[in-house]
């Protein structure tokens, strides 16, 4: 690992002016336990570390009106685990309960999971120059795309890793963003980036620009939620497929639909098709199908991931109908 400066944050300001306005210059650590292997092997070698750990007041869940809001260091066990979010985002706790490991989830911070890197195998090998780390092909076009996106990749097929975040974005989640002139708030949705917007980032987040919170609203009284994560092996894996589904219902008729595709594209994909199917209609096999076919519409398989757009399709009929 190369040699860095360490440094212990002990406020949001702090933090931020210790931060560069290069990404080489310093990294913001939660957890670390994506930063630290990237670190290791070299995929990202920044001079300085800061450690949000010692910042006080970063690591709670509270219920402020009718948001329920999440500090930044708040572990994903305890997002799993807490019983507000059990109780309004049953999609959300599942989703934290099936990130990686108990040791993972312990260690990981909520914002480190929303903001963590991506998983592509050659974005990964330090002797691989991407187009996303500044080279100038895409491995993965010609080469192994097994686990790569099916939407919305145009140029880089990252698919987003976090599986806290899919069930994020079908709450419409806040993202509080502290910089060093202050602090600022936005939707979900504008925070992860397209390739076709910045080729290099998952998210708007500038180098000298931290997460501090995420809201959630409560849902409207029938709101139904649920995640579903096709893994490879059965714990401790990152998702082939996901879906978090969140429904108002009355009775079985939807009046609103939120379904937001995981390990589909490079960012966590709300499928607009699909809810379109759904709202104002009264859920059913014939209904959920629908959905589901919506819900990859413009998919573009690569060689080897066509597979993933039936597997979608199964999951998000079997959300769906989980929720009736
Ligand atoms: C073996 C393994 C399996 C895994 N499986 C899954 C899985 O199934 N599902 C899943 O969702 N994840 C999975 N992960 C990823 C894991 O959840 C993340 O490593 C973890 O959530 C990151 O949290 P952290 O606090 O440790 O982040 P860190 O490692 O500290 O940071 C991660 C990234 O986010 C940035 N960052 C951290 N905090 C902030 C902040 N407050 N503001 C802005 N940027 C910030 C860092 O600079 C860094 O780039 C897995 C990881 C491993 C190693
Ligand atoms: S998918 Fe993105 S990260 Fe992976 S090789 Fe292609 S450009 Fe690099």
């Amino acid at each position: 690992m190369k040699n860095f400066a360490f440094v212990r944050a002990r406020s949001v300001k702090e933090a931020v002016l210790s931060l560069g306005t290069d990404w080489n210059e310093a990294a913001v650590m939660g957890g670390g336990t994506d930063l630290i292997g990237e670190m290791k092997n070299y995929v990202h070698t920044p001079n300085k570390v800061v450690n949000l750990r010692a910042v006080p007041d970063l690591k709670y869940i509270k219920q402020d009106g009718n948001l329920i809001k999440i500090g930044a260091l708040t572990s994903i066990a305890a997002v799993e685990t807490d019983t507000l979010i059990k109780s309004n985002f049953a999609a959300l706790s599942k989703a934290a309960s099936l990130v990686a490991s108990p040791q993972l989830r312990n260690m990981g911070t909520i914002a480190g999971n929303i903001c963590q890197r991506p998983r592509c195998w050659y974005y990964r090998d330090s002797g691989i120059e991407c187009l996303r780390k500044g080279g100038r092909l895409c491995y993965a076009m010609v080469g192994e795309n097994k686990y790569h996106a099916v939407l919305g990749g145009l140029g880089c097929y990252i698919v987003h890793p976090s599986d806290t975040a899919v069930s994020f974005t079908a709450f419409d989640a806040k993202i509080k963003i502290a910089h060093p002139d202050g602090e600022k708030e936005v939707n979900i949705e504008e925070f992860f980036v397209l390739p076709e917007d910045d080729l290099n980032r998952e998210n708007i987040l500038k180098p000298n620009e931290i997460v501090t919170e995420i809201s959630v609203p409560i849902p409207e009284n029938g709101t139904k939620s649920t995640f579903i994560k096709v893994q490879e092996r059965g714990v401790w894996d990152f998702a082939v497929a996901g879906v978090a589904v969140s429904l108002k219902l009355d009775g079985n008729r939807c009046d609103k639909a939120r379904i937001v595709l995981g390990a589909a594209a490079p960012i966590p994909w709300r499928s607009l098709d699909a809810e379109k199917e759904l709202e104002g209609r009264t859920i059913n096999e014939e209904t959920a199908q629908r959905a589901a076919d919506a819900s990859v519409y413009n998919n573009m398989p690569m060689t080897g991931n066509a597979y993933k757009v039936q597997l979608f399709k199964n999951i998000v009929k079997r959300a769906i109908l989980e929720l009736v």
